[in-house]
């Protein structure tokens, strides 16, 4: 059995969870074969010209994990830790997630090796346009669309937008997601994967009877997600009292003002030295005493040696696969609500849905519109997930990972195998 965090491989970990929902939903052999693993792999090479006038190479992924249900969908992540695997596992997370808030999409993602953080506006625009070059016969609106994921954003979407556009010789906005609003991008979108976590823990509080407002949060990971998911839920009347980013962690017991930290994020780019906070230690962090943990940073952040230290009476993974499989019994056994992050996190690309069925109408919806239909799948998803967690007496990892397996697999059995 896989403990340490150093020695999981996230594939590992989605192919375990599979296993895990497919015994308990009793599949078959025959379509296990037929949806556990990537339909398609892409490895590219991708040289890029650097400001200091040399060329260097970056390595590259594109998987297509499921288009059994719908075209394959799934984020493109820009970090120094991608490798193959890791995103094999989260396009196999995204197949199920699909599944679970029922869009009809299948699963994808793309990654590349490098460092954001240390390249400019420049050198990422030319990696972008020839990553998206290097995958042109895989992706498209009918195929496979891309999103943001982590140091990812509105502005990489454009790029790719526009470098398959330009091969093709027409605009073609339905190509990717979370692109900017004048190109084509749905209002809402940049906040809902922050948006659907709020939408969960609502969920999750009132089914636990748990009151929102006043509730101690603790927010791992402050980008896109956590950063959203934590403002609404000060806004809701929660109490954020500690967040990190990758560079630092910051506590205030009475409870950060989150308006004024987000100000300060887009300004200086991290929360470090926050006025009226105190700095903390990552493992403190994980420990703080707090009714709502959110993880909304990268996997295995919470692993065997430090779940037994969460106090924490929900947990929400904005993240994908914070939580290792061990971690996953350690906090079961401390009878901790774990809202999983292929129902938890599932607002971004259900908002993705609603951005490409926009671009293919060519007419676009108000905010509201969007709000209103993304809770009402959030919520229709929380139910489903939570009858079969009552139902079957399994956890809602299990119980959301067979809700999605299941409709996969209903779905390859209709449609049957060819040639
Ligand atoms: N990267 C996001 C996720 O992991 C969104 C994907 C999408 O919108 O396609 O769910």
């Amino acid at each position: 059995m896989l403990t340490k965090a150093s020695e999981l491989n996230a594939y590992d970990v989605a192919l375990e969870n599979f296993d895990t929902a497919a015994d308990a939903l009793g599949l078959d052999h025959d379509t296990r074969e037929m949806i556990k693993y990537p339909e398609r792999v892409l490895t590219v090479s991708v040289p890029v010209l650097m400001d200091d006038g040399h060329i260097r190479r970056f390595e590259a992924y594109r998987v297509q994990h499921s288009s059994v249900r719908g075209p394959a969908k799934g984020g493109i992540r820009y970090h120094p830790q991608v490798t193959l695997d890791e995103v094999k596992a989260l396009a196999t997370w995204m197949t199920w997630k699909c599944a679970v808030v029922n869009i009809p999409f299948g699963g994808a993602k793309g990654g590349v090796t490098c460092d954001p953080k240390h390249m400019s506006q420049h050198e990422l625009e030319r990696l972008t346009r020839r990553y998206t070059s290097g995958i042109l016969p895989l992706i498209g609106p009918e195929q496979d669309i891309p999103a943001p994921d982590v140091y990812t954003n509105p502005q990489t979407m454009a790029w790719i937008m526009d470098t398959y556009s330009m091969t093709k010789g027409y605009a073609i906005p339905g190509v990717v997601t979370g692109k900017p609003i004048s190109l084509g991008g749905s209002l809402g979108r940049n906040e809902a994967t922050g948006r659907g976590v709020f939408y969960t823990v609502q969920s999750a509080c009132e089914h636990l009877h748990l009151p929102l407002k006043g509730a101690k949060v603790v927010v791992q990971g402050f980008g896109n997600a956590g950063s959203i998911a934590a403002q609404l839920l000060y806004e809701a009347g929660a109490k954020v009292i500690a967040v990190s980013d990758s560079r630092a962690c910051i506590l205030n017991r009475n409870g950060l003002n989150i308006p004024e930290l987000m100000h300060m994020k887009a300004l200086t780019g991290h929360v470090e030295g926050f006025p009226e906070s105190e700095p903390i230690a990552p493992a403190d962090l994980l420990a703080l005493e707090c009714d709502i943990l959110v993880p909304a940073a990268l996997e295995n952040t919470i692993h065997a040696e430090n779940a037994n230290s969460v106090r924490a009476k929900i947990v929400a993974e904005a993240a994908n696969g914070p939580l290792t499989p061990a971690a996953d019994r350690i906090l079961e056994r401390k009878n901790i609500f774990v809202i999983p992050d292929i129902l938890c996190n599932a607002g971004g690309v259900t908002v993705s849905y609603f951005e490409w069925v926009q671009d293919e109408q060519h007419l676009f919806w108000e905010a509201q519109d969007v709000y209103d239909r993304l809770e009402k799948v959030m919520k229709n998803a929380f139910r489903d997930v939570l009858k079969i967690h009552v139902d079957k007496k399994v956890s809602m990892r299990i119980a959301a990972n067979m809700l999605g397996i299941s409709r996969v697999a209903e779905a390859v059995q209709i449609r049957g195998i060819y040639p």
